[in-house]
């Protein structure tokens, strides 16, 4: 029987997840289909509670269903529940729904994969951005025990609640502070700033160690403005591709029984 999962978002048409699901399928041999689905929001209860019945093993969530699917899951992970959102769900035996978000553990995956060395994990960091991306940042920094974590956002009180809705301190900034980089040791652009079609981030590295590692969040284009200026003064840097590849691991051993490896040929088949 052919195994099936897929993503489900409105708009949907952009996502790469299939790409990405279709490679693995492919290298490992496995009799299975990953899909894009279109759900509109007031379609999403509904998707959600033929899920099972449908014949889908479960799915990815993304924009603008990751809160709601939260709200709708039987059941969620502590990870989950640290972000306040759902990225992949898994339709249990009983056709109850486990809800799961992979965003922090992609983002520590890929800093492990893409580094060179692991010094960043002695911070201070510094986190640009206090959306759904920088909520996994932070939450994935807390799991790696990464002491100083300082947090900025254009919207200071949004940045406020995050660093409530954790039990570690968190030192929240000014975002016009943003270029306050002496002693950090790692940088990590969690805002759309950067991304194709929205404005460049703007932001000082004059005062960043020359060892401090650089990590954007934005894949869209791949080289951002920022990776392209902490490269070109020496700073190892990591994009945003792995991320969204590692975060896509947990779902794919759930619903197809392997857990997937990140491989430069998986980067190139997303890339093409
Ligand atoms: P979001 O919840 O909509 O948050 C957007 C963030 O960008 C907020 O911090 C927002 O600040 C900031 N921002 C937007 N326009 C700005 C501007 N003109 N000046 C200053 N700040 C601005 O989105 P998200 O889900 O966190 O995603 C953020 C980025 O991360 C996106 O580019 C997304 O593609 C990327 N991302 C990548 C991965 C991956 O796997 N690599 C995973 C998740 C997200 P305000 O709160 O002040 O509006």
């Amino acid at each position: 029987m052919t195994l099936r999962a897929g993503v489900i978002g409105w708009p949907i048409a952009h996502t790469r997840s299939p790409k990405l699901h279709g490679h693995w399928l492919k290298t490992y041999g496995i009799d299975g289909s990953y899909e894009a689905i279109p759900v509109q929001p007031e379609e999403l209860d509904d998707f959600l509670r033929g899920l099972g019945a449908s014949g889908y093993r479960g799915c990815n969530v993304t924009i603008p269903h990751k809160e709601a699917a939260f709200r709708r899951c039987d059941r969620v992970s502590a990870r989950a529940r640290r972000i306040g959102a759902v990225n992949t769900i898994v339709v249990a035996e009983d056709g109850s729904l486990d809800g799961d978000n992979t965003d922090a553990f992609g983002f520590v995956e890929n800093l492990r994969q893409a580094a060179t060395d692991d010094a960043w994990r002695q911070g201070p960091a510094l986190v640009l951005g206090a959306g759904g991306a920088g909520r996994a940042v932070v939450a994935g920094l807390l799991d790696l025990g990464v002491s100083t974590i300082r947090l900025t956002n254009r919207n200071r009180q949004r940045a406020e609640r995050l660093a409530e809705d954790v039990d570690t301190p968190v030192t929240v900034m000014d975002w016009q502070d943003r270029s306050a980089l002496a002693d950090i040791a790692l940088l990590v652009n969690a805002t759309s700033l950067g991304m194709h079609g929205q404005p460049s981030l703007d932001i000082d590295l004059q005062h960043l160690p020359t060892t401090a590692l650089v990590n954007d969040l934005v894949y869209v284009p791949l080289e951002t403005p920022l990776l392209a200026a902490a490269r070109a003064r020496g700073n190892p840097v990591v994009d945003g591709l792995g991320m969204l590849l590692h975060q896509a691991r947990p779902g794919f051993a759930a619903w197809f029984g392997v857990d997937p490896v990140v491989t430069d040929a998986l980067r190139a088949a997303v890339l093409a």
